[in-house]
């Protein structure tokens, strides 16, 4: 797997303090499942997130994407989260921090369309003003409109492929996007796009269409 886009710093070391959500945590997790390169940087920022967090006389650690890769090994170790990771994909190419969340394969889940070629599946019964977790599925040249964040949006690439002004992003590419990013994604693959995007708070579209749809969107 060729990958070209990365975690970014940032993310990584919220992603080793345990302050992001379960589902950013759960993204991150996927990304991980796929790209050594990242992996080890999360090992890194695990261990000096676990040096700060040993002068603290009470620490609440909660699960963690390491944790979820790591399901089966057995690190107890009480400020440490662990850091042998057993990356995994299912049989079907989802990475399995995914394919857990999923009650049936992608092309049997219960979709919803909210545009011509356009379709999601909610993973989050979340308030929208509290982010989203979803897949969205976008057809072979589907354009999104153009929008920003207010805080991060993560996406994962799950299948196809599609470019913006930061390139091209394939499966198993991150998209680690910041409040001052403003994009418009174009499924450049001859199959369908499938993402997995986790937002702390709902976009903003930039044109009037986007504004229109996003409520059914939801995102
Ligand atoms: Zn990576």
């Amino acid at each position: 797997m060729m990958l070209s886009h990365h975690l970014a710093d940032e993310t990584l070391q919220d992603y080793a303090s345990g302050v992001l959500s379960a589902s950013m945590e759960t993204l991150i997790a996927c990304h991980l499942t796929v790209c050594p390169a990242c992996r080890h940087r999360a090992e890194v920022a695990d261990a000096i997130g676990g040096i700060s967090l040993a002068d603290q006389d009470s620490v609440t650690v909660k699960a963690s994407a390491a944790d979820i890769l790591a399901m089966d090994k057995n690190n107890t170790a009480p400020t440490a989260r662990p850091t042998t990771t057993t990356p995994s994909l299912t049989n079907t190419g989802v990475p399995r921090p995914l394919a857990r969340l999923l009650p049936a394969p992608l092309d049997e889940l219960p979709w919803k369309s909210f545009g011509p070629g356009m379709k999601q599946y909610n993973l989050s019964n979340q308030p929208r003003k509290e982010g989203a977790f979803k897949l969205l599925s976008l057809a072979p040249g589907s354009r999104m409109s153009k929008h920003t964040h207010q805080h991060r949006e993560l996406t994962f690439i799950v299948s196809g492929s599609y470019t913006d002004l930061m390139g091209k992003f394939n499966a198993g590419d991150i998209a680690d996007l910041s409040a001052d990013h403003h994009h418009a994604p174009h499924v450049d693959s001859d199959v369908p796009c499938i993402s997995l995007i986790a937002t702390d708070a709902p976009v903003k579209f930039d044109g009037l269409f986007g504004k229109i749809v996003q409520p059914f969107v939801g995102i």
